[in-house]
This record gives C-alpha cells, structure tokens and sequence, in this order.
C-alpha cells in the first residue's frame, strides 16, 4: 500500500516538475524572442537617431557660414564644418570662443548680443593680421555679420547659437563704390573749377575786349573741358564693363594688325611730336582674332599712348610684339625704355585713379588715371589677363594673354 501510494506521488511529482519545466521552457523561449524584438527596435532606433544626426551635420556643414551653438561662458557645444575652417583648428568643441577666434572684437560684439537674450544681429569690420578668421580674402580688413539667438528648452544652462557670415566681398564693393564716387568727384570738380575761374575773369575783368587774353584763357578752358569730357568717357566705359552685361563686349572677328596700324595712325601727332621709335613684331599672316575691335583698340590706344605719354623728355622706343600660342591664346607685349615705374607702386598702377605722380601739372593734365583700368576690365572681360613688368631707366612691360576666340565667359 505504502509503495503505491509513494509511487503515484513520484508520478504525480514528475508530471507536475515535467509541467512546469515546460511552461519554464516556454516563457524563456518566449523571453527572448520579446528581447530579441526589443533589441531589434532599439537597434532601429539608434539607427535613426545616427541617420538624423548624420543628416544634421550634413545640412550644418553645407550652411555656407559658420554655425556654433555655445553656453553661457561660450564654450563651444557644436561647430559646423565652415567653423573649424575658419578657426583653422582641427577641434572646437569643449573650447571657448576667445580661444578658437583670437579677434578681441569679435567676442565682445559675441557678449553683447547674448547679453541682450534675444535674436540680433551685428556687423563688424576686423583688421587684418589681428584675428584668427580664416576669410576667403587673405589680405586687408574683412567684414563679418555675427547673428546670435538664445535657444529655447534650456533653462539651467543657458545655450546660443551664433552664426558667423563673411560678407568682406559685399563690403569691399561698397567700398570701391564709395571711393569711386568721392574720386570721381574730386577729378571732376578740378577741371570744372578752373572753367568757372576762367570763366568769371573773363567776365568779371573785360577780358573779352582783349582777344588775346580772352583766347588764351579760352583755350585753358577748352583743354580742361576736353579733359571733363575725357574723364566722364572713361567712366562709362569703365562703369559699362564692371556692369557685367554680356551685351558689354560684341565679339567680332577683325585683324589684330590693322587695330595697331589704326592706333598708331591716331597716335602719329604725338609720335612725331616726341620722336617716339615704333618697333613691330608682328606674324607676317594677317592674324585674326575674335573679340570686341572696341575695346581692344582702346586698350593698345591706352597702353602705347601711357609709353609715349609718361616719358615727355626722352626720345624714347615702343615695341609692340603680338605672338600667337597655344590653345587658341595669343600674347601682346607694349614694351618701352622710358623711366618706368617703381616697384613700390606697381601693385596699384591698375586701380582707378592711381597715378604714380599725384601732383599732376598742367603738362601733365591728359591722364585720368583710368586708363590702366581700363585695359584690365577690358581684357578680363575676354577672358584674358594683364601683367605689368618695370626696371625704371630699362624696361617696363604690359603683357596681354588672351584667348583668340569668342568663348568669353559668362558673367
Ligand atoms: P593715366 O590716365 O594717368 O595715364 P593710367 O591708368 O593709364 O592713368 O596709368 C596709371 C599710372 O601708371 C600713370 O599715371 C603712370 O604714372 C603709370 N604708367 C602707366 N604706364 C606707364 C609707362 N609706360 N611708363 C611709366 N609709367 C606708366
């Protein structure tokens, strides 16, 4: 009896471990196809929280300015690709402001804004050599537009996002503008009061009873209107080619040969007048090239006329050498023997308005200072480039490269 009742508890005790190592069995089973499928969810996850990230930094490093976000003593919690660029450093995060960005000016306009604790914007212009922003522009002052905005959602540690935009291309074109008017203004106000000078002496003291006296100051006045006119052409070309209209410059094909023959022809008074020598190196074929006849006669114009001009007492040479070279390219060098320029002042000879001497005299009134310009809008607007070479008292060079052909580029 005793056996019995031990053997159906042993029976009754295996079916009940059996039962339960199975429903064990079960739930684990069940466990970790749960936590696999968890697992499998977070991976997900994670895989889109990298895949935005990625997507963020992608569209921050494609933002053309540079894009912090820093905290309230300006150390730098996220930087954009353009940042590390113009930092120049390899990290920034974890570093303040002051020490990626050396400009004193640029962290105290920084200060000023956060300390506003809302959106605003500044500008400033930096120095150059002072600062560590690496601007496109390497050389003079660069200018900077400093956007800063409070970000919401962080209250215990305060964050800013700043942007950091160069506009040192805008400001220079501002600049060139303004000194151009203020230039134009001066060039143009000195020959207008000599006139009006003139012209209230001839007025004022009878002078037009004395027909040799009235002629004398009639021709100072006609010489310095003659100089108004020139002045005012010279603008409109000048503000003609920087207009970047395509219709600026008509390519045309026309023989380069018969532009110099044409030139020198207008410029014969002035040759025999001086004694000038006219040394051409030209091709023996005609050579023919497409461009604008305009602009190209008004460029050797400037460039033989300045080589003539610019040394009054020596009887001096002018060689013109026109070679054709590769790829569709040709090369044109004015080269005379006259006094040349300084090495000092060759940097500037092509900026409006410059001239080596300043004190300009009445033997000197025909300048206007715009010619050299002149020729480099012009030429560039081909396609081309200018180069100026001096040894004062031996040489100084104009060197044209410019392409033969009317692919000019487009603007
Ligand atoms: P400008 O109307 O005064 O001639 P440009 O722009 O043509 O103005 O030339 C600028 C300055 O460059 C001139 O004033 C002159 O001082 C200098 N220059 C240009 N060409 C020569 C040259 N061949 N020899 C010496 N100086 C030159």
């Amino acid at each position: 009896m005793l056996d019995t009742i031990l053997i159906i508890t042993a029976i009754v005790l295996g079916i009940i471990t059996f039962t339960l190592w199975t429903k064990l069995n079960t739930a684990r089973t069940q466990n970790a196809a749960t936590e696999r499928k968890l697992q499998n969810t977070i991976e997900k996850q994670r895989e889109q929280i990298r895949a935005e990230k990625a997507e963020e930094a992608l569209l921050l490093d494609a933002i053309g300015d540079a894009f912090l976000i820093v905290n309230q003593s300006l150390q730098i919690k996220l930087a954009n690709n353009r940042a590390t660029v113009i930092s120049k450093l390899q990290t920034l995060l974890g570093r303040s402001l002051p020490e990626v960005f050396l400009s004193e000016k640029l962290i105290t306009a920084v200060e000023q804004q956060i300390a506003l604790d809302e959106p605003s914007s500044t500008r400033i212009i930096i120095d150059s050599g002072a600062h560590a922003l690496g601007s496109t522009h390497t050389d003079g002052e660069t200018a900077w537009v400093i956007q800063a905005t409070p970000l919401p959602n962080h209250i215990e540690d305060p964050r800013y996002c700043i942007i950091l935009r160069d506009v040192t291309a805008e400001y220079r074109s501002d600049q060139v503008r303004t000194d151009f008017v203020a230039n134009a203004s001066h060039e143009l106000r000195t020959p207008l009061a000599i006139i009006n000078g003139y012209l209230e002496n001839l007025l004022d003291d009878d002078v037009v009873d004395a027909p040799a006296t009235a002629r004398r100051f009639l021709t100072t006045m006609r010489k310095h209107g003659d100089r108004l006119s020139r002045l005012i052409e010279d603008m409109l070309v000048i503000s003609r080619l920087e207009s970047g209209e395509a219709a600026s410059i008509n390519p045309e094909p026309f023989e380069f040969q018969e532009a110099i023959t044409d030139v020198l022809e207008r410029l014969e008074p002035l040759i025999s007048e001086r004694n000038t020598r006219i040394r051409k190196n030209l091709p023996t074929d005609p050579f023919i090239i497409n461009g604008d006849k305009f602009y190209y006669t008004q460029v050797l114009f400037n460039l033989i006329e300045n080589a003539i001009k610019q040394n009054p007492s020596a009887k001096i040479t002018v060689s013109i050498t026109l070679t054709p070279i590769e790829e569709k390219q040709f090369k044109l060098a004015i080269t005379d023997d006259g006094i040349g320029i300084p090495s000092s002042h060759l940097p500037y000879i092509f900026k409006r308005f410059y001239r080596v001497d300043k004190h300009h005299t009445q033997s000197s009134i025909k300048g206007t200072g715009l010619g050299l310009s002149i020729v480099k809008r012009a030429i560039e607007a081909h396609g081309g480039t200018i180069e100026a070479a001096s040894q004062p008292g031996v040489h100084t060079t104009f060197t044209i490269t410019a392409p033969t052909t009317s692919e000019l580029p487009q603007k």
